[in-house]
């Protein structure tokens, strides 16, 4: 029939019209019970539910909506307020991925002109970044991060468009208040990793004290390796004894060779008297012998 199709259409905008006044009030008491208020001139931010269907109106720039966490715009560099730094080391890498290539860092100096890992200087050209993401998700420190800050119209491109290093940079407390479960996230792998750091550190400070200990009470007991040093009368003594074992054919004991001084003349009296207490000690051994074999003949 001519016009059905007509009709059909007004019916569905009728639809959404009522859908629109139902959803707006269906929750009692209405849509404004969890919005926030954004400032003191009556400004809300209103939290729209996925469910929900219908045309809400939102009365921006008075209203806007709840944005998802995981919107995000231009980057942001993260200030570590705990240690009073910026988390950014100026390693580079984020500049280096980005594919608009919109970001430029300078390295900060100290006074001896030596590199020292801040950043003197960082740009972002928020009218090139393509809000890829990539820079963050590269940043081996967790520095830089997503703002969800839309709101950057201006009259010209340069140079309110190029974003420097104080215009990017924002508290840690801001980035936990726009992203809380990456945030929670993130902060619980880097107490991991501390936990990790100081468990290692404690085992090794342990195994230098035990190794310390170790050492320290072989010393005390005499049992290094270090040999200990001959007395010039010991050496003597045993330079003796050499000569004198030589002479009687007996055995030069090894660890007399390399400590005997090459000066020491054996006396022959000496000499005498060692081969016959040698001697004497050898016939008293063979007479111990031969007991002890009759002994256990019988
Ligand atoms: S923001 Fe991250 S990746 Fe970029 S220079 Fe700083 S530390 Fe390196
Ligand atoms: S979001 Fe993408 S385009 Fe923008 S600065 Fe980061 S890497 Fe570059």
């Amino acid at each position: 029939m001519f016009g059905t199709g007509l009709l059909t259409g007004l019916g569905v905008t009728l639809k959404h019209f009522v859908d629109t006044f139902v959803d707006d009030r269906r929750e009692t008491p209405s849509r404004y019970t969890d919005s926030k208020k954004l400032d003191d001139f009556g400004r809300r931010m209103i939290h729209q539910p996925v469910e929900q269907e219908g045309l809400l109106t939102i009365q921006y720039p008075e209203e806007r909506r709840l944005l998802p966490e995981r919107f995000r715009y231009i980057p942001m560099l993260i200030f570590d307020t705990e240690k009073n730094e910026d988390r950014c080391t100026a390693c580079g890498i984020c500049a280096k991925v980005c594919p608009p290539q919109c970001i430029w860092i300078v390295r900060d100096m100290d006074a001896a002109g030596k590199p020292v890992p801040r950043p003197a200087e960082f740009f972002i050209d928020a009218a090139v970044c393509m809000s890829c993401s990539f820079c963050t998700e590269f940043c081996p420190f967790d520095a830089i991060k997503m703002n969800h800050d839309f709101e950057l119209a201006v009259y010209d491109r340069y140079p309110q468009l190029v974003y420097d290093k104080a215009e990017l940079t924002v508290p840690e407390e801001y980035y936990a208040a726009l992203w809380p479960t990456q945030y929670s996230q993130e902060a619980e792998v880097r107490r991991l990793a501390a936990e990790a750091e100081k468990a290692k550190a404690e085992a090794k400070a342990k195994a230098e004290v035990e190794k310390a200990a170790k050492a320290a009470a072989a010393a005390a007991s005499g049992g290094g390796e270090e040999k200990p040093k001959r007395t010039a009368a010991e050496l003597k003594a045993l330079a003796q004894q050499r000569a004198a074992a030589k002479k009687a054919g007996g055995e030069v004991e090894a660890e007399a060779e390399s400590e005997a001084p090459a000066a020491a003349a054996p006396a022959v009296d000496d000499a005498e008297a060692a081969k016959k207490a040698r001697i004497e000690e050898m016939k008293r051994k063979a007479q111990e012998a031969a007991k002890k074999r009759k002994e256990g003949g019988e």
